[in-house]
């Protein structure tokens, strides 16, 4: 079945019980078993159950299994979090002394978790162009244990060349982690591009409401982890076969670290899901027309989408994306005052710092998001200060453009 039909039916076919066609939320820490032996085999994996819900739960796995259906994988793990569901990853694959290799212009808080948090504990991350494949091939060495990018980087919008950078971490044995939150299974499965592991923040389009902070870890199989570069989970692979990284997340990572879902925002993302196709469609459109609408304005400096003509990244936006590039936009009015003072001025968008909601939202990234960042380090990061990022909503464009020009006359 296609996306649209996916997003609404995979996962779950009634409850058994009540015939309920909602998912139940199953709202409890732990599952009762009427004997010692019976708990004893589950504890032992020789008999299926729940035990605990920091290791699982029915409301969350629905989710999985719709998040897996709808990226074409062979297992998800539905996390707290976006950043719970990288660090649970990452944590998953390197010890002290591995490096790795991530995009630049990526999500601040993911390049904070490789070079802050992750540098504490030995680990050394190599931030490449996300753009430029030839700096991905140069940066690996001996010690680099995988590649990470996003689909479309957030806020540089830069677009990677996915087949051709799944192909050199293939080279070296390595998984490629893509992190498809901005884009969605809706715009690109990148599975079907050599992705071996996918990470979403589900707290964005997934969600869609802004309703919910969470994430997800799913297993495209395509890494073979018997022959893998990971001698615990190669061991593992011997039982559990592909689905061995899954397990070793589970049964280890993710169980110490704690990451689990409540099962209400489980909840509330496979009710977010059942939208997807329809907003992401409608994400996509109002995007592209306000991008075209701010690049003919003669107050506007610059603009910057994928799904614009005139972008380096074009030719991959019609290639990996279908032509789609997304609800996500930045542009410029000249300096960061201008910024400010647009920000102030809009009536119908909101200055926040998520992105994903139906609502359309604004927001100065240099003085907020990446404020902890030098300025050095923010223009690595594609982080000038005149630029305003945007997340186009789903309100109809009229009243968007309205706001926008109202306000960018504001902005002086
Ligand atoms: C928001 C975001 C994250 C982090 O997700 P949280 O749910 O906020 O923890 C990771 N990657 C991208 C691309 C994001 O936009």
């Amino acid at each position: 079945m296609k996306i649209d039909t996916l997003a609404i039916h995979s996962g779950f076919s009634g409850d058994k019980g009540s015939g309920a066609s909602a998912v139940p939320i199953c709202q409890t820490v732990s599952y009762a078993y009427k004997t010692a032996q019976e708990l004893a085999d589950v504890f032992d994996g020789k008999a299926p159950g729940y035990i605990y819900t920091r290791i699982a739960n029915p409301t969350t796995t629905a989710l999985e299994l719709r998040l897996t259906e709808l990226e074409n994988g062979i297992g998800c793990i539905a996390t707290s979090s976006g950043m719970a569901a990288i660090a649970s990853v990452v944590m998953g694959l390197v010890r002290a002394g591995d490096e790795i290799i991530a995009a630049t212009g990526i999500f601040g808080g993911t390049v904070s978790l490789f070079e802050n948090t992750l540098g504490r504990f030995g680990v050394k991350t190599n931030l490449v162009e996300a753009g430029d494949t030839e700096q991905f091939a140069k940066a690996v060495n001996g010690k680099t244990k995988l590649i990470f990018i996003e689909t479309i980087g957030n806020p540089r919008m830069d677009v990677p060349d996915i087949p051709a950078i799944a192909r050199i971490a293939h080279q070296a044995n390595m998984p490629l982690i893509v992190d498809n939150t901005v884009t969605t299974p809706f715009l690109i499965r990148p599975e079907s591009f050599g992705a071996d592991i996918i990470v979403h923040s589900t707290s964005k389009f997934i969600n869609g409401h802004g309703s919910a902070i969470g994430g997800a870890v799913i297993d495209t199989g395509n890494y073979n982890w018997a022959e893998g570069l990971f001698e615990d989970i190669k061991e593992l692979a011997r039982k559990s076969r592909q689905l061995a990284f899954l397990a070793h997340l589970r049964n280890l990572i993710y169980r110490d670290l704690g990451g689990c879902p409540a099962p209400m925002n489980s909840f509330l993302m496979l009710q977010g899901l059942e939208t997807l196709s329809g907003r992401m469609a409608k994400h996509c459109e109002n995007a592209k027309k306000l991008a075209l609408y701010l690049q003919n304005h003669p107050k506007v400096q610059w603009v910057n989408y994928p799904g614009l003509e005139n972008s380096e990244f074009h030719g991959r936006i019609v290639e990996l994306f279908d032509g789609r590039a997304g609800g996500l936009l930045t542009f410029g009015l000249g300096d960061k005052q201008s910024a400010f003072r647009f920000i102030d001025s809009v009536k119908l968008a909101k200055n926040m710092a998520n992105l994903g909601d139906a609502k359309t939202l604004v927001i100065h990234p240099s003085s907020t998001i990446f404020h902890e960042f030098s300025v050095e380090q923010q223009k690595q990061m594609g982080v000038t200060d005149d630029i305003i990022r945007v997340s186009v909503g789903i309100e109809d464009f009229e009243d968007i453009k309205n706001d926008f020009e109202q306000a960018i006359k504001n902005s002086g």
